[in-house]
């Protein structure tokens, strides 16, 4: 009976909890649009992209084979963008980090407007 009880809170709580964290998020977006120094998107977009190949794999130094903002190797094909300082990122990945700030997320070099 107990057991059964827990279960059913379990369930029922996660749900609840997952929608809080969303409804935080963005909140915490807006509120940092007023910050003086988010990046504009149509910057983010005016960055240089270009697709990681085969020859990349191999010749690129173990810090640019990887996305240190959601730690992950870049995929053959996947599309990279790649800011001043040289560091490179997934664009979708820099996109929501220029929300919140207008540096670089390795060497924090301030982006060029
Ligand atoms: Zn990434
Ligand atoms: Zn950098």
């Amino acid at each position: 009976m107990q057991y059964d009880l827990d279960q059913v809170g379990d369930i029922v709580l996660s749900d609840p909890s997952i929608d809080n964290e969303d409804e935080y998020y963005e909140e915490y977006l807006q509120l940092d649009e007023d910050l003086p120094s988010p990046v504009p998107p149509e910057l983010v977009q005016a960055l240089p992209t270009s697709k990681f190949t085969e020859l990349n794999k191999l010749n690129f130094s173990e810090e640019n084979k990887y996305c240190t903002i959601c730690q992950s190797n870049y995929e053959v094909g996947e599309q990279y963008l790649m800011l001043m300082c040289l560091h490179r990122f997934h664009q979708p990945c820099v996109s929501e980090w220029f929300k919140l700030k207008d540096t670089c997320p390795i060497c924090k070099e301030q982006v060029a407007i």
